[in-house]
């Protein structure tokens, strides 16, 4: 009787839940069923039907990344070429001011692009110059530092 009374106690309206001063048990039952909506019969994935298949690529999902919610925001269309994006497509995630260029990284400055376009993007932004620009002050600081430690010892 005491095993009862110690861990089994009343909650809203179920009469056995197994719980103790700091936690109680997951209740598996309380997960609501979240049932896979099928694809239309009339759709398969190259019939060419991009903004049907881009909306159900985002639609589903119960945590959106910044790159779905980045499609949703651009109307699934690339920003550089405004070409919409393929079941296909790799998709990626772009800085509009390269961090590496001052740029922040909330939402209203990122941008999804096709991989390519981003590849073209990244090579006319100048981002690529600043990252090897910090690379070789990179080095430098390594170099003052390796020296500092051999004059040490
Ligand atoms: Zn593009």
């Amino acid at each position: 009787m005491w095993i009862k009374n110690k861990y089994w106690h009343k909650e809203g309206n179920q009469k056995w839940v197994f719980k103790t001063k700091e936690s109680s048990l997951y209740n598996i039952a309380s997960t609501k069923i979240v049932r896979h909506i099928k694809i239309k019969s009339k759709h398969h994935v190259f019939d060419g039907q991009e903004e049907y298949w881009n909306k159900r690529r985002t639609m589903n999902r119960t945590t959106k990344t910044r790159i779905d919610l980045g499609m949703e925001k651009q109307k699934f269309r690339c920003n550089v070429c405004k070409g919409l994006f393929k079941h296909d497509s790799v998709i990626e995630l772009d800085h509009i001011i390269p961090q590496v260029g001052g740029g922040t990284d909330k939402a209203d400055s990122r941008q999804v692009l096709h991989r390519h376009c981003h590849d073209t993007k990244t090579r006319t932004d100048g981002s690529l110059d600043q990252r090897q620009h910090t690379k070789k002050k990179g080095l430098i600081a390594k170099d003052i530092k390796a020296i500092h430690a051999l004059s040490v010892t």
